[in-house]
């Protein structure tokens, strides 16, 4: 009862007024509610989903016995559990779905409900206030509408507050360069590849003054921000962590000097699995407010650290510090989610190569570069080697040859004899990634 009273004060509250009152909360309180609905989420998904009551059946794990994550042991929800078993998180009759970008068939799945939907995008709305978004800005909408989720959410937001926007889509940044002027355009969200594309444009023809760029889907270089700023004439640069499965925005960066995300713990308990000395580990969250496909410590494959220290912005939810990479092959660059199984599809009937390769990720200044190694055999000339990956990306996967041709990334080629990539090494890594650990 009291976890329901609790929560719908905050889904109950305007956008605008949970704005204003966000450094009001009391920290103790906080901790209260997410303690309740913790244990009020765990007897939930127990009660309702066949996955976790076999789940926790299997365990002997008895669900009115559990107080906080710790009390769940080593029991972790995997991204393989909602790919191989999406139907069985379900609580309720969803509404509507989403998958994650990557092969088909592999994807993961979320299902929602319109309320959960509708409740996204008031928290959304909350989050444009607050970044001090008004009624007479005009936001572009960049992100990608297509069966992903980042186009719908931020589009429920803006739905949610009412202010002005161009619904583009993940469009040709181009595009949207040109409409800029054409529709007074001051606000800018997308992801931070496409972003940069952008801002590669107004850097060469000529740019507007922007009030704030918003990037999310995946991290932004550092040496981005004070460039994407003096490109666009000072404006405010933020981003938000979310992922397919969590839905909703986890956190969020309001000023530079949060440096991090600030978690919303009004719905999600954030904690990290197996932390180094540094405190930095995988991300997983359990969801405190979702009632279609409640997920309990979900393994989210980013690795962050909580930061427990109060932020001098005054907000009093905790933080998680920039992501540091993933804690699978799986990459998130070029404009999506890349797997290496990807790649092998890509690269498994390339005349004169060998079937070892790896694709290493990294930055040319702030652009992000594919670099396929390979190793060359027989005399087949590089440019037919290089013709036949561009023409299996074109055939085999349409979104990243889309990327790839609106210039979201660049593509390298680095060749090796045969037998250098492994050395002496008994598995080779496929993926690489080196974008933010080269400096
Ligand atoms: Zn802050």
């Amino acid at each position: 009862m009291l976890h329901e009273l609790l929560s719908s004060v905050v889904h109950h509250t305007p956008p605008y007024a949970l704005s204003r009152a966000l450094n009001h909360i009391p920290r103790p309180l906080i901790d209260f509610k997410k303690d309740l609905s913790f244990r009020h989420a765990v007897a939930y998904a127990y009660a309702h989903t066949k996955f976790y009551r076999e789940k926790f059946d299997e365990r002997k794990i008895d669900p009115r016995s559990i107080r906080k994550p710790s009390d769940l042991g080593d029991f972790y929800t995997t991204p393989a559990d909602i790919v191989n078993r999406a139907e069985d998180f379900l609580a309720r009759r969803p509404h509507i779905v989403f998958e994650s970008s990557g092969t088909t068939g592999r994807n993961k799945r979320v299902y929602l409900r319109q309320e959960e939907l509708n409740a996204i995008g008031q928290l959304n709305a909350m989050g444009f206030f607050r970044w001090g978004i008004t009624k007479k800005d005009r936001f572009v909408n960049a992100f990608d509408f297509c069966i992903w989720i980042p186009g719908m959410i931020t589009q429920k937001g803006l739905e949610a507050s009412r202010i002005f926007c161009l619904a583009a889509g993940k469009v040709d940044p181009l595009e949207v360069y040109k409409r800029i002027p054409l529709y007074n355009i001051n606000v800018v969200m997308g992801e931070p590849t496409w972003l940069i594309k952008l801002t590669e444009l107004a850097e060469k023809h000529g740019s507007y003054p922007l009030k704030l760029v918003l990037g999310g889907a995946e991290e932004m270089p550092d040496a981005a921000r004070p460039w994407i700023k003096q490109v666009w004439h000072n404006p405010e640069v933020h981003m938000v962590y979310a992922s397919v499965e969590s839905a909703g925005v986890i956190g969020a960066e309001f000023y530079d000097r949060c440096r991090g995300y600030h978690v919303d713990e009004d719905d999600f308990m954030v904690e990290i699995a197996e932390p180094n000395a540094e405190g930095y580990g995988e991300v997983v969250f359990t969801t405190l407010s979702r009632t279609t496909m409640p997920l309990i410590r979900y393994r989210n494959r980013d690795i962050s650290k909580l930061i427990e220290e109060p932020c001098s912005c005054g907000i009093p939810f905790r933080k998680l510090a920039r992501m540091r990479g993933r804690a699978d092959e799986l990459i998130v660059a070029s404009g999506g989610n890349l797997y290496p199984l990807m790649f092998e599809d890509i690269l498994k009937d390339v005349d004169g190569i060998t079937s070892d390769w790896q694709v290493v990720f990294k930055l040319r200044g702030i652009k992000e570069v594919m670099e396929f190694n390979l190793e060359l055999r027989g005399h087949v000339p590089r440019e037919t080697v290089e013709k036949t990956v561009f023409d299996h990306i074109r055939d085999r996967y349409p979104d990243l040859w889309k990327n790839y041709s609106i210039a979201i990334f660049e593509t390298a080629f680095q060749y090796h004899p045969v037998g250098g990539l492994r050395g002496n090494a008994r598995k080779l890594l496929r993926i690489v990634d080196r974008r933010y650990t080269q400096q």
